[in-house]
């Protein structure tokens, strides 16, 4: 069983976002939340690439190190986020090496931000952009990767034009990708735009909605800054006068992450999401539930826990 047939299907699913901790009591704790969260049955868990803290290293807040617990410990089919801006072509292999011996099929093929503002260049043996590692992933490992791209549902800020980036977005998946996860977005209509416009171009593969429940607002403004980013309007107003009171803006990003999901679930263009969970369990749960697409199973856990009268939620 492959995730990309699950996407490619018409049932609801979600899929979950984490990144690697910077302490390893950090990561205790992730470890943990990853149990709980799996309670929910996700399609699938991604870690997200962190190349300062993974020259091929194995502290223990790696990106690889966490995506084995993921899958080993917790029995969590897993997505590993690989970023090859700044590798060359071997230390890419290398990682990808490491990442299927450990029994990882699914991998999300990104460029990365190249280091500082100056212009970038590709080391000799390296990549330029996420669609040259998404060919190199195929051909070097043919079908053993499931392999998702990231696209950018109001142009990546990079790119001179929206329609430019659009046209490389349908390079990146021509060359070998299954589906799209896209950047975070705050309308419904600017995702379902998005869709459209990728189907009008002949993009044919799945695309699964980059879902953050806004959960402060301190975080919220750095990672907008981040992945240069505009909040909208009526979202600074309602969340400027409230922006001191943690609880009340949580409660707000529950709201507004569950109104745009129905809405985008409504269309019919969609039937999975992805969290950008933050590493944070209580609002992308709240959200689920309130969609009615938590499903718990109490006696989902580790799988040593397991017993053999294991009874699946339907
Ligand atoms: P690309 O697809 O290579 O595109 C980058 C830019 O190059 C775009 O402007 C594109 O239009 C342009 N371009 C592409 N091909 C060409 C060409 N042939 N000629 C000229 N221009 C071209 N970052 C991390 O560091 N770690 C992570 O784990 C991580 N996870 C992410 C997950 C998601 C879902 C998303 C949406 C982003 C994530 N990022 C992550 C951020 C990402 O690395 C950056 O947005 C990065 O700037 C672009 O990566 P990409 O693979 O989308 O780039």
């Amino acid at each position: 069983d492959r995730i990309n047939d699950r996407v490619q299907a018409g049932s609801k699913f979600f899929s979950l976002e984490f990144f690697p901790p910077r302490t390893a009591n950090g990561a205790v704790n992730l470890i943990s939340r990853f149990d709980r969260m799996a309670m929910g049955r996700p399609l699938f868990c991604d870690i997200t690439w962190h190349p300062a803290g993974d020259p091929g290293s194995d502290k223990p807040t790696s990106s690889t190190s966490i995506a084995n617990s993921m899958v080993n410990y917790c029995g969590l089919e897993t997505m590993l986020h690989i970023t090859c801006c700044g590798l060359t072509k071997q230390q890419i292999t290398n990682h990808l090496t490491k990442a299927k011996n450990l029994g990882i099929r699914n991998i999300l093929a990104l460029r990365g931000d190249p280091p500082g503002d100056e212009e970038w260049k590709a080391p000799e043996d390296g990549f330029n952009f996420g669609t040259d590692l998404v060919r190199h992933i195929r051909e070097v490992f043919g079908d053993h990767f499931v392999i998702a791209v990231a696209g950018y549902p109001t142009g990546h800020p990079d790119s001179p034009s929206y329609e430019e980036d659009l046209q490389h977005m349908k390079e990146k998946v021509d060359a070998g990708a299954d589906f799209i996860i896209t950047q975070l977005f705050f309308k419904a209509e600017t995702f379902l735009k998005y869709v459209s416009d990728c189907r009008a171009i002949g993009i044919s593969v799945p695309i699964m909605p980059g879902i953050l429940p806004i959960q402060a607002y301190q975080s919220l403004r750095h990672i907008v800054k981040l992945s240069r980013l505009e909040v909208p309007d009526d979202i600074i107003d309602t969340i400027t006068p409230i922006k001191d009171n943690d609880e009340a803006i949580r409660n707000y990003g529950i709201f507004q992450a569950t109104e745009m999901c129905r809405d985008l679930l409504d269309s019919g263009s969609i039937h999975g999401l992805h969290f950008y969970t933050l590493n944070r369990e209580v609002a992308t749960i709240q959200v689920l539930k309130a969609l009615g697409m938590w499903c718990e199973d109490p006696r989902r856990s580790l799988p040593w826990k397991t017993t053999a009268n294991h009874n699946r939620c339907k």
